[in-house]
């Protein structure tokens, strides 16, 4: 028995636990779970856990629905809001195929593959998210749980005391919270997350929108990570800060460089940029995501980037002097429904891709790129997001980056049920439409 399945045994017998709860992500980002008796768990960690495959989205054919859940027990925590009595713990999983070899529909596994592709370039893929949500007291319709705007010092009640729980349980689940405000909305949080290396901020991605979800029904309200529940406010992203590490060493760092950037981060910049539009029906998935990337609220809608430039689709935070780790790269287009395992996966082969085919970075955009003319745009090579799924679908589709990223099954189905979300909002006559055409002669 390794260490860690020591580790686990012990902590389960002194902490009580009764249950343990099993956890991998679908296609779609979908949380799924599976809870295991302690008695269980040392057989789990060493041979996996089967169960039927064919229900999950995405995860198989008929043929070949018998999967298996592997825990990692280096991801083992104790869930704080199951303490005292039936204390649970959880463990997130691989999952499998019976003959030991890794599922194609496991995102997990795609980010995995990934990462091992980076690794053998001598690169470590680090990520820092800034995660947006709304706080609602209730959902149908959907009503801001408080009127603060932006770093909003609000009272006692709204939200304030949210965050406060939110982020000591995400603490006691090594998750470490950097910073955490009201947004620009009201009813809106953001709260940020210490840089991890990506796989384990998949992992943290997918704990704190549980977290986050708990808290508010411990409080009797509603969390939302909808891209865009309001016409009339921003919507949730989530930002994501970047770095590749060659061992210690930050390679997006240059002392000499006037943005502090290495030619590895510019060419990252310029791979993320050329392939932007066609990674966008990952990074923003749902037919909902598109109503936040209008143009305006600080969210993008072209693929430029800039230093202070808030419209643009990649922003280069301002660097900390003698701090080489700070030099970062921004991603302003991920929303907060996002699959963290598949977007990290396609931003890191898109960023690769430009340093492997040394793609020269376009001029930074100054300008609110907004202001300009298409034709304005074009003249400077920049280049619009989709502005649907259906659109951003097509881009998809042809895209090899994606395809090869992806692996062919989690990129057909992923297609598949996406042109279906999409088929079936076509057909949806809005509230919007009723007003304005309804007189119509
Ligand atoms: N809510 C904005 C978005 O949708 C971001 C606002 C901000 O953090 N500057 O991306
Ligand atoms: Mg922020
Ligand atoms: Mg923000
Ligand atoms: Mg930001």
């Amino acid at each position: 028995m390794d260490r860690q399945t020591e580790f686990v045994l012990r902590s389960m017998e002194e902490r009580g636990i009764r249950f343990v709860r099993l956890w991998f992500t679908d296609v779609l980002g979908s949380l799924k779970s599976v809870a295991i008796a302690p008695a269980e768990v040392e057989g789990a960690i060493a041979e996996g856990v089967g169960f039927d495959g064919s229900a999950i989205e995405g995860f198989a054919r008929v043929f070949e629905s018998d999967m298996v859940a592997h825990p990692d027990p280096s991801t083992y925590q104790v869930l704080p809001w199951r303490e005292g009595g039936r204390s649970t713990a959880r463990m997130l999983c691989d999952i499998r195929l019976p003959d030991g070899s890794p599922s194609f529909a496991d995102p997990r596994y795609v980010l995995k593959r990934a990462l091992d592709g980076a690794g053998r370039k001598g690169f470590t893929f680090y990520i820092h998210p800034e995660i947006e949500f709304f706080l609602l007291r209730t959902l149908n319709p959907p009503t801001p749980l408080d009127e603060g705007g932006y770093f909003d010092h609000t009272t006692l009640g709204d939200g304030t005391d949210f965050r406060r729980d939110a982020i000591t349980m995400l603490e006691q689940m090594g998750i470490s919270v950097e910073f955490s405000h009201h947004e620009a909305a009201p009813g809106q949080h953001e709260i940020d997350l210490r840089y991890a290396d990506a796989l384990t901020m998949a992992d943290n991605v997918m704990t704190f929108r549980v977290v986050i979800r708990e808290v508010a029904v411990s409080q009797g309200i509603h969390a939302s990570f909808m891209p865009k529940p309001f016409s009339e406010h921003p919507g949730s992203g989530m930002h994501t800060h970047m770095s590749l590490f060659e061992g210690d060493t930050n390679a997006f760092y240059d002392a000499a460089d006037e943005y502090h950037l290495s030619k590895t981060a510019k060419q990252f910049i310029a791979g993320l940029l050329r392939h932007a539009p066609e990674i966008t029906a990952v990074t923003n998935q749902w037919v909902n995501s598109y109503k936040r990337l209008v143009g305006g609220d600080e969210a993008p809608s072209y693929a430029c980037w800039g230093r202070s430039n808030r419209s643009a689709l990649i922003r280069i935070p301002q660097f900390t002097p003698g701090k080489t780790s700070s030099a970062r790269i921004e991603y302003r287009a991920v929303d907060a429904a996002v699959n963290p395992y598949l977007a990290y996966a396609l931003m890191l082969n898109a960023g690769l891709k430009g340093i492997e085919e040394e793609y020269q970075l376009p001029e930074e955009t100054e300008d609110e790129v907004w202001r300009l003319t298409d034709r304005e745009r074009q003249a400077i090579g920049i280049r619009e997001l989709p502005r649907n799924l259906d659109q951003a679908l097509r881009l998809m589709e042809e895209s090899e980056v994606v395809a090869e990223t992806l692996g062919e099954h989690v990129f057909e189905y992923f297609l598949r049920n996406k042109r279906e979300e999409f088929a079936v909002y076509r057909r949806q006559v809005t509230p919007w439409e009723l007003e304005r055409h309804i007189r119509v002669m």
